[in-house]
């Protein structure tokens, strides 16, 4: 893979193939097209968003949807009466897709194009452009640059973007998730120990000098990975931060590149644990500011006790936890950016302050992580 300037939307270059194999590969297959077609909350937000505002902004116009996997939103588009819809799909995928449209009697009105976003050429500009991009924690994956790209090139300049708006969260949680991560790493570095003992005495050799890069290695999988994780609302033991909010009309790939936050979180809760943090996104369909939405529908993955979605919650866990009081508040320093080895993963870093609500504060610490 090769990184650098990408030179005028100055996206990082990577080879092609080593995107397909780590990315794209999984995105052929049905049964991760399934996944995403049985998220119910996914699945009512973009069918509300479409339908509930089809007479203003679907009806008689000309949709793009970007990266079309099944092809179900370009379905729905067609039945909400759109005149043309460009479907546009990098995997096979599109086969697919073109077989459900043929079914649902969508075919002269839905075109699937088979192919990437960024080498694409339609033969005419967009009113509107419909995408299923979002990621773990909104932007794993980074699939957004080529919504950019295709807003950039294909929008026409009154067109709008579906969804319009995003927004990233995080709460400070309680979780057991921290003392099993914490036991499980305990438990491989004795493992460890172990087989240095049983590998000298039955091979003679002595493993020893590895046990460095071992414990690097584990301490990264176990403690310094963020997890997936359905939370539930009791376990946010205080104030919830916004720390992004994105124009999809307006974006830019330098404006999501990095996400940079300081908050203060208050602790609700007398003699808790803060195990970590959780993260989460909602998008909104909202239209544009001349065209406005008859009905502001919105996706939200924020914990529920009700309502959980693929998407999950994503958790940093602190090692060791925060013990914390009501009323003490957490400053928290959140700085997300893309993996130097590939621009889809991302590494986190977290530095905490606490000032309890005694006046005292303690030491920052700061904490590593990697959305794989
Ligand atoms: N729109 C579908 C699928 C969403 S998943 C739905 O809502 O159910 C995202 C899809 O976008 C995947 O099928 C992936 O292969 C495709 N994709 C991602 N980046 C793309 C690009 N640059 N060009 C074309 N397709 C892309």
């Amino acid at each position: 893979m090769e990184l650098g300037d990408g030179g005028a939307a100055s996206r990082p270059r990577v080879d092609k193939e080593v995107d397909f194999a780590n990315y794209f590969c999984t995105y052929g297959y049905l049964y991760h097209q399934k996944e995403m077609l049985s998220d119910r909350v996914r699945m009512d937000a973009y069918y509300n968003a479409v339908f509930d505002n089809a007479a203003v902004h679907i009806r008689d116009k000309v949709v793009l949807d970007v990266g079309t996997g099944s092809g179900i939103l370009a379905i729905w588009c067609a039945q909400a009466g759109a005149r043309k819809v460009y479907a546009v799909e990098a995997t096979k995928m599109s086969d697919h897709a073109r077989e459900l449209v043929k079914a649902n009697d969508v075919s002269d009105i839905v075109e699937v194009i088979h192919g990437s976003m960024e080498d694409v050429v339609l033969p005419e500009k967009v009113d509107v452009i419909i995408s299923e991009w979002m990621g773990y924690f909104l932007l794993r994956e980074s699939m957004f640059d080529s919504v950019i790209c295709a807003r950039d090139r294909w929008l026409k300049p009154d067109g709008m973007m579906y969804p319009s708006h995003a927004r990233m969260w995080v709460a400070p949680i309680r979780s057991g998730l921290g003392e099993q991560k914490k036991n499980d790493f305990n438990s491989a570095m004795a493992d460890w120990h172990s087989f240095v003992d049983e590998t000298q005495a039955h091979y003679g050799v002595n493993m020893g000098v590895l046990e460095k890069p071992f414990h690097e290695e584990h301490e990264k999988y176990f403690l310094q990975t963020s997890l997936w994780n359905n939370v539930h609302p009791d376990q946010i033991v205080g104030s919830a931060a916004l720390i992004k909010e994105i124009d999809c009309l307006t974006a830019s790939v330098e404006e999501i590149r990095t996400v940079h936050a300081e908050f203060s979180s208050k602790i609700g809760a007398d003699r808790t644990l803060v195990s970590g943090f959780a993260g989460w996104f909602d998008v909104h369909f909202r239209g544009n500011s001349k065209n406005p939405a008859t009905r502001d529908v919105e996706l939200t993955t924020a914990p529920s006790a009700e309502d959980c979605t693929h998407w999950g919650q994503q958790v940093f866990l602190l090692h060791p936890p925060i013990r914390a009081n009501a009323g003490d508040v957490v400053g928290v320093r959140f700085v997300m950016s893309r993996a130097k080895q590939y621009h889809r993963l991302m590494d986190v870093e977290i530095t905490t302050t606490v000032r309890t609500s005694g006046g005292k504060s303690l030491q920052p610490r700061s904490s590593k992580f990697f959305i794989e």
